[in-house]
């Protein structure tokens, strides 16, 4: 099964997209993480991506896509995949599909979580990330996912490990800079969204596409989004 999740920082995106990953036993490719490892580990890569990530920008194209098109084609893709982050723009979605056809590889699904403005920039800026596992979600502002309390402090509440804030979530230009570009529906990823929900229509309903209201809890969310992929 190979999957594009959609959905603004804030939305929940990536704990949905972990669901779907073990449940389907996908392998999970996120954009984000990606740039961040490389980031970490002071590689080339990542130092061209960090002053873009650390403004809000995008990566450019000719770093980001090529990037991508070459993890899809490792062999942890063969068995699935699920990718978060990654088409964000109109030209990203016409290369991804491109790519895609040219592998012989289907798309089954595309999920778009939905969600106002508003309340994704609310809940960006009270996450905090695990330092064990990015798929551990935590946030100050969610009563589902709030931190464990620990000696006056706040730990993860799945492993109880460290938390830390990432730095691009705590600076408000750079979060409204960020669903600038979601939210712009000619050239941003609503716009990336679109080409898919075009290609589905003039395509007999292929990919499927499964919308979601992203305004409920994480659970409720998470309990749609595996009715709807049966
Ligand atoms: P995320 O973790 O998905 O919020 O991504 C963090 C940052 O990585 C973004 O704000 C961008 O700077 C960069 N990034 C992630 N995915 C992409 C992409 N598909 N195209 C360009 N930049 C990206």
């Amino acid at each position: 099964m190979n999957v594009l999740i959609f959905g603004p920082n804030g939305s929940g995106k990536g704990t949905q997209g972990a669901v779907v990953q073990k449940k389907y036993d996908v392998t999970h490719i996120e954009s984000g993480v990606i740039f961040r490892e490389n980031i970490k580990g002071g590689t080339d890569l990542g130092k061209k991506a960090k002053e873009y990530i650390d403004r809000g920008d995008l990566v450019p194209d000719n770093i980001t896509i090529p990037m991508i098109l070459d993890r899809l084609k490792k062999d942890d893709c063969k068995k699935g995949w699920l990718l978060d982050g990654f088409p964000r723009n109109p030209d990203q979605a016409t290369a991804l599909d491109a790519a895609l056809k040219g592998a012989g590889m289907k798309l089954d699904y595309v999920i778009e979580i939905v969600l106002d403005r508003n309340i994704a920039k609310n809940r960006i800026m009270g996450r905090k990330l695990c330092v064990n596992d990015n798929n551990h979600p935590n946030n100050i502002f969610i009563d589902a996912i709030k931190p464990a309390e620990k000696g006056g402090g706040t730990v993860c509440r799945v492993c109880g490990g460290a938390l830390s804030a990432r730095s691009d979530d705590q600076d408000e230009a750079a979060i409204n800079k960020r669903h600038d570009i979601y939210y712009d529906k000619n050239s941003g990823t609503l716009a990336a969204v679109d080409y898919f929900k075009k290609l589905s229509r003039n395509n007999k309903g292929e990919p499927r596409i499964i919308e979601l209201d992203g305004k409920p809890g994480v659970k409720e969310v998470g309990n749609q989004l595996m009715k709807e992929l049966g």
